[in-house]
């Protein structure tokens, strides 16, 4: 297969932790014989720096020629960095925004894995994480109360401020696909969050995803409410598989359940519409604090490469190939600083990359 790619390298760590992700590709298409063509995007600040904006229609046209974008993070540090004496709208983050719109982006994927490995890293107690857990969070990311009509005004001499939550039946629909076909390549199970038992928007939710399971009758759907959910998450995380959610709910219960996770080095994420497309980047930010030292972690990027051949290219087995590399790396010892702990061995960015294809294979 001709795999089509988009890249930003973004900023901060950006490019040292892309450059990885590739190598990782690369070894891929060499072991399982595909071809990978890569188109470099700028986005954020490196885009400021030879356009003076973060994003350019021209970025956005070639993403669009492009099967799936690899992206690092983007941004710098926000008081000494040049690019935040810009207004708002010309800083780096305003591009991040600007192209998920422009593409489309609806929903958003972040999976928390807790290796065995790792387990030292969550903040739970053993007894909960024995044999780790693997969940899903799917967020609705382009409507309900972030991005409803909004306006602060005074009533009868009280300043009163008001949010709108909507949310339409198609905007429920794709969204409750997509969390479908991905649970039928996982475990086949959907949790479905909402807070049904006072919104209606909830209610209405909970109405769309019922009639989309009923066109999968391999996945198991399990509606929760969202409070209910923020608690099962630290209580017993094993229980979920695809954890389906609006905006405002995903935001938060995705932080939660990466927190338990452990390390941001290791948070993979992806943005998709509703064709097979999706921007594929770690979870973290640029990092500028340890840029150009060579000592990031990589396996986000390198987990996000693997989400990229499993959700645009439907490459399962290529994406469970990276996916046991990085676990059987973890297993060998090997840690980049943000991971480290005693009797391990430390390695860099670069190192970290190698060793992980080098345990990439066919099984
Ligand atoms: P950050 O995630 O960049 O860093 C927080 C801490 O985690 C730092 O100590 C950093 O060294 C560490 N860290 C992050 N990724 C790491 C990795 N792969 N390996 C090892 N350590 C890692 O968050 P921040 O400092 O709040 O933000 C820095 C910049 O990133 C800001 O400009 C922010 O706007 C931007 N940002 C971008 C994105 C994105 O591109 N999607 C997301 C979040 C933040």
């Amino acid at each position: 297969m001709n795999l089509h790619i988009g890249v930003i390298r973004g900023d901060g760590i950006g490019p040292e932790i892309v450059t990885e992700a590739v190598k990782v590709l690369n070894k891929v298409g060499e072991i399982f014989g595909h071809t990978c063509q890569y188109e470099e995007l700028l986005l954020g600040g490196a885009s400021i720096d030879v356009h003076g904006v973060p994003l350019t229609d021209e970025t956005i046209e070639k993403a669009k020629t492009c099967d799936a974008v690899l992206m690092g993070s983007i941004g710098g540090d926000a008081k000494t960095s040049p690019w935040y004496r810009l207004e708002p709208s010309k800083r780096p983050e305003a591009g991040l925004l600007a192209i998920r719109k422009a593409l489309n982006l609806f929903a958003n994927l972040r999976p928390a894995v807790l290796y065995e490995e790792l387990k030292e890293a969550c903040p739970l107690k053993e007894e909960i994480t024995e044999g780790g857990f693997d969940l899903m969070i799917m967020r609705e990311l382009t409507g309900g109360l972030y991005f409803g009509e909004r306006r602060t005004e005074e009533v009868d001499g009280v300043m009163t401020a008001y949010d709108s939550l909507t949310y339409n039946e198609n905007e429920i629909r794709r969204i409750a696909k997509r969390a479908f076909e991905i649970a039928m390549k996982r475990r086949k199970h959907v949790t479905s969050v909402d807070k049904a038992n006072v919104l209606d928007s909830s209610r209405l939710w909970r109405k769309v995803v019922e009639e989309v399971a009923e066109e999968y009758p391999e996945v198991t759907l399990t509606h929760m409410l969202v409070d209910n959910c923020a608690m099962q998450l630290v209580k017993d995380p094993k229980q979920f598989d695809v954890v389906l959610t609006e905006n405002m709910f995903g935001d938060i219960l995705s932080d939660e359940a990466s927190m338990v996770t452990g390390s941001i080095g290791m948070l993979a994420s992806a943005s998709l519409n509703e064709t097979k497309f999706g921007l594929y980047e770690p979870s973290g930010g640029s990092a500028p604090d340890i840029a150009g030292l060579g000592i990031a972690n990589p396996i986000a990027t390198i987990l996000s490469a693997a989400m990229l051949l499993r959700y645009s290219f439907d490459l399962d087995q290529e994406a469970d190939a990276v996916e046991a590399a990085v676990s059987r790396t973890l297993k060998d010892g090997y840690r980049t600083g943000d991971i480290m702990s005693e009797g391990k061995t430390k390695v860099n960015t670069k190192e970290m990359g190698d060793l992980i294809c080098e345990r990439i294979c066919r099984k």
